[in-house]
This record gives structure tokens, sequence and C-alpha cells, in this order.
């Protein structure tokens, strides 16, 4: 299974912290105990990477039930 996201426009993101320009990197993400590889903003400065909220609260909560279902 491969959870696919809405493409992002991050374009004119920055990075809260250091302020500077989002890229997008494949990162791995665990959500109750299962762990899978998404694409989000991160920054390539001081490496934080942004949750977006439908990721979080929709997303995630998406696969999780998934996984379930299984
Ligand atoms: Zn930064």
């Amino acid at each position: 299974m491969d959870p696919t996201l809405p493409d992002m426009d991050i374009e004119g993101w920055f990075c809260q912290k250091c302020n500077s320009p989002l890229t997008m990197v494949k990162v791995n993400v665990t959500y109750m105990g299962a762990s899978f590889a998404v694409d989000l903003p991160s920054c390539a400065n001081c490496h934080t990477t942004m949750i977006p909220d439908f990721l979080a609260f929709g997303k995630m909560l998406e696969v999780e039930k998934l996984l379930e279902d299984k």
C-alpha cells in the first residue's frame, strides 16, 4: 500500500525556526505502531519537518484504518 497525499504547493513556505525555504523530502512517519514513508515539507537548514493538519488528523487516521481492516 502506498498512501498518496494531495499535492502540496510549498512554494512560499518558509521554516518557522530559521526562515529558510522548505523542500519536499521523504520521511518515515510512525503512527499508532505503523510506519510508512511520506513526502513532507522540510527545512534543509535545520531539518524541521512540517506536519500539515490534514495529514495529522485526516490521512494518518485513514491510513491507520486501512491497516486495521487488513
Ligand atoms: Zn529551518
